[in-house]
């Protein structure tokens, strides 16, 4: 399953100088890839239009989970390297998610919606990134930070968005868009998509490579093994030291 949907070119961004900056981007790709496929899927099988949309973005004053090759990826996202001229303020936590195909090896439909957003860009325009930098200058690692605001969230729109973390990917809302601090978790728990672990978990798994060698993880990990693994790495976005980043 991993494998067709990290190669399934409606969800995959490509993006040669980032997948070439560092080891693991590549499989950071895939694995994105893989949770939106994922994502569509639940969706389509939900039979109804989430609420999300461009322009709302509550959801992303929440505490957002990441995984240490997620925070990579973002740091080189925003890096000098990657810029290009291009702009890229593309898109809320979830804009195009709502127009999601039903299958990820389906052909037709609404199937480039979900990447045509993301292929052209190749990195953040100098303001976005000056701006961004401003901002992850105040996040030095304190679990104060932890209700804070995403620090990419830029003029209501994610800088980020190609690499946005899977947590971002896999947040749907149906009925209305998140109030002004609502958790709709807590609120209206029967209007947030539940999506099956299992893309997740095919995603977590494919970038497995990566933490060989940086982690202490058995050969073969099994998939209790790989869950508890990754459940022990992850940490809150917004407790990340990305002042020391920058
Ligand atoms: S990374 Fe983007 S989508 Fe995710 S919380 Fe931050 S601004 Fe929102």
């Amino acid at each position: 399953m991993a494998g067709s949907a990290a190669a399934d070119t409606r969800y995959r961004y490509y993006n040669r100088r980032f997948e070439r900056a560092l080891p693991g981007m590549d499989l950071l790709l895939d694995a994105f890839a893989v949770v939106d496929c994922g994502m569509a899927q639940a969706i389509a099988h939900r039979g109804q239009k989430p609420a999300c949309g461009a322009g709302c973005y509550h959801c992303c004053t929440q505490p957002i989970p990441l995984t240490p090759l997620e925070i990579l990826g973002l740091r080189i996202f925003m890096g000098p390297e990657l810029v290009s001229g291009h702009a890229a303020a593309p898109a809320v936590r979830h804009e195009q998610q709502g127009m999601a195909p039903a299958s990820c090896s389906g052909t037709g439909g609404a199937s480039s919606c979900m990447s045509a957003a993301t292929d052209h860009v190749l990195g953040l325009a100098a303001d976005v990134r000056q701006a961004l930098a401003a901002r992850l200058a105040a996040f030095g690692g304190e679990t104060a930070r932890l209700g804070a605001t995403c620090p990419f969230l830029h003029e209501g729109r994610c800088a980020v968005y190609p690499v946005r973390p899977m947590a971002c990917r896999r947040y749907i809302v149906y009925g209305a868009p998140c109030a002004r601090g609502e958790d709709p978790t807590c609120t209206r728990p029967h209007q947030v998509l539940q999506p099956g672990q299992d893309f997740l978990q095919a995603a977590l798994r494919h970038t497995l490579p990566w933490y060989r060698g940086r982690y202490p993880l058995p050969d073969k990990p099994s998939a209790d093994e790989t869950q508890a693994f990754f459940h022990s790495v992850t940490t809150v976005l917004q407790a990340v030291p990305w002042a020391r980043y920058i």
